[in-house]
């Protein structure tokens, strides 16, 4: 890794033309902007930087302006740092985020057609067992490995399709180039493509009475070793009833997604979807997931199914226009429901989007015009939190936990709805100072996806990417970030104590808690990526 540079932190990947062009400055002194024919553009005096309670830095958001494309540097005394504004500056980091889920991709073999030094034959083909009555075996195939093991689960899985589906409702040209995979030049957008791989894994996870599995999984992690080399028996774990309606939801607006492309997929989607609503119904009392005796994968368990209903009810209310569906969506919808959580333990902020940016007035007094004044009210905390950082990072010093990236890209993700609800550009650009953090604009000077940035994520907790004998990492995949709290006996002994929650992180296989991977992590990221990469 190229050594941090002492002065400047910057969005690695570069900046768009036509959108204000923001910087960190450590410590203090003029700061100036020369062109690359070396004229001054910029001169910035930076005085008496405050303390940025997450990292301890003394650091400065300097806005530098809208400015022209073409390459720059950033000098303050001896030091320097090159930053470049182009048109689409984010179009590849973007599109590489979503050819990440392609290479999380199970049950199939990954081709060198598509996935380059990457590929690999067939993984996890065999049949699985009910975890609860062995005899009973079914073949459950394909679906993305969830993160950096090789389980899968239901209801981070619906998560992660919900927020490409909604990337590719609302901003269709900033994500929508093809991506080099199997289905490439099939007539559908290839972000649809990569969603479908998902979603007809997530169908075969229902049980014929409606409900959903919680996961197929085996009873423990693998090791670090290669996907087709993974050979333990998988299990359908027991029903879970976020995952149902988690499936529920994601499976009703994906009916409304692919029914111009394919009607009869469209509506094998609603109909389990429906059922999935149903087994809901039948059983109103929230049963919270709980790993089996001899279990220890991920349990993705949760407090509550409050806001996962609410979005599945909102979700269905919105593909059937059924008046059942919108009542329920009404009464769920409660002040407890956290409206700026994108998954995959709450989901408020789904069904925000559905009801808001779908359903528009049509949802209604309760589901638009109060909804909207309640969710651009919570918006202003995420725009109080970014402002209250040095890095403008909109995360509270003690949220700095496993995955802390999800966060981040959630409030990016809130803050831009109400932009786009309001118009206000303070809105939008608090949350491009989000996606700026996941580029290299944070404490640690470093880019958060694997294979970008020229300070870089090299040894992400990803057992292809450590088992595969290449050096560099499985591109496209967003690191967790990192994680003061749930650490690592491994992270304890390498970091000290006293290390800042925004610095508490390190790029080493072994550190899970800092440095896994997950596809509900990318995926919010490129809803965010996707909007800020739409051409003007
Ligand atoms: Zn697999």
């Amino acid at each position: 890794m190229n050594q941090a540079t002492p002065a400047f932190r910057i969005d690695q990947e570069g900046y768009a033309a036509g959108l204000p062009v923001c910087t960190a400055v450590l410590g203090e002194g003029t700061v100036t902007l020369k062109n690359a024919a070396g004229e001054t553009v910029r001169s910035i005096a930076v005085n008496a930087p405050e303390t940025d309670p997450a990292s301890g830095d003394a650091v400065t958001l300097v806005d530098l302006g809208v400015l022209e494309s073409g390459e720059y540097e950033l000098e303050r005394g001896i030091d320097r740092r090159r930053l470049s504004v182009k048109p689409r500056a984010w179009n590849a980091v973007t599109h590489a985020l979503i050819k990440g889920l392609y290479f999380q991709r199970c049950g199939c073999g990954l081709s060198p057609e598509h996935a380059g030094v990457y590929a690999h034959p067939p993984c996890h083909t065999a049949p699985a067992a009910e975890w609860e009555d062995r005899s009973v075996r079914r073949r459950v195939t394909g679906g993305w490995h969830d993160a950096g093991d090789y389980g899968k689960y239901t209801g981070p899985g619906a998560v992660t399709v919900a927020h490409l589906l909604y990337a590719w409702k609302l901003f269709p040209r900033g994500c929508g180039e093809d991506l080099n995979i199997p289905e490439t030049g099939n007539g559908v957008p290839d972000i649809l493509n990569e969603a479908r791989f998902e979603l007809e894994w997530i169908l075969q996870m229902q049980r014929s009475n409606g409900a959903f599995h919680n996961k197929l999984t085996k009873s423990h992690f693998a090791p670090f070793i290669m996907p087709q080399d993974d050979l333990e028996p998988e299990y359908l774990m027991p029903v879970c009833w976020c995952a149902t309606a988690d499936a529920a939801a994601c499976l009703a607006l994906a009916y409304r997604v692919y029914r111009p492309f394919d009607e009869a997929f469209a509506n094998r989607m609603l109909l389990a979807a429906k059922r999935a609503w149903d087994w809901l119904q039948a059983h109103p009392d929230y049963v919270p997931f709980m790993n089996p005796e001899g279990v220890r994968t991920g349990l993705y368990g949760g407090r509550s199914d409050a806001s996962n209903r609410f979005w599945a009810a909102c979700e269905l209310y919105a593909a059937t226009g059924g008046p059942a569906y919108r009542q329920a969506a009404e009464q769920l919808y409660t002040p407890k429901i956290p409206l700026l959580e994108f998954g995959w333990m709450e989901v408020g902020g789904l069904g925000t989007l559905c009801c808001l940016f779908d359903l528009k007035e049509n949802a209604g007094d309760v589901l638009y015009t109060r909804l909207k004044e309640d969710f651009l009210r919570r918006c202003e905390k995420a725009l109080t939190l970014s402002k209250a950082s040095g890095y403008g990072t909109a995360l509270e010093p003690d949220r700095y936990v496993w995955g802390s990236i999800l966060p981040v890209m959630g409030n990016a993700m809130a803050m831009i709805m109400a932009s786009l609800l309001t118009g206000r550009q303070d809105m939008r650009d608090a949350a491009l100072l989000q996606w700026h953090y996941a580029l290299g604009m944070n404490a640690l000077d470093l880019c958060f996806v694997t294979g970008f940035g020229e300070r870089r994520v090299m040894h992400p907790h990803h057992r292809p990417s450590g088992a595969d004998g290449i050096e560099a990492p499985v591109p496209g995949l967003i690191s967790g970030g990192p994680n003061k709290l749930f650490c690592m006996p491994q992270t304890k002994e390498r970091l000290s104590p006293d290390t800042p929650p925004a610095k508490h992180y390190l790029d080493e296989t072994p550190s899970a808690d800092t440095n896994e991977i997950a596809i509900y992590w990318n995926s919010p990221a490129v809803f965010v990526g996707a909007y800020f990469n739409t051409p003007a």
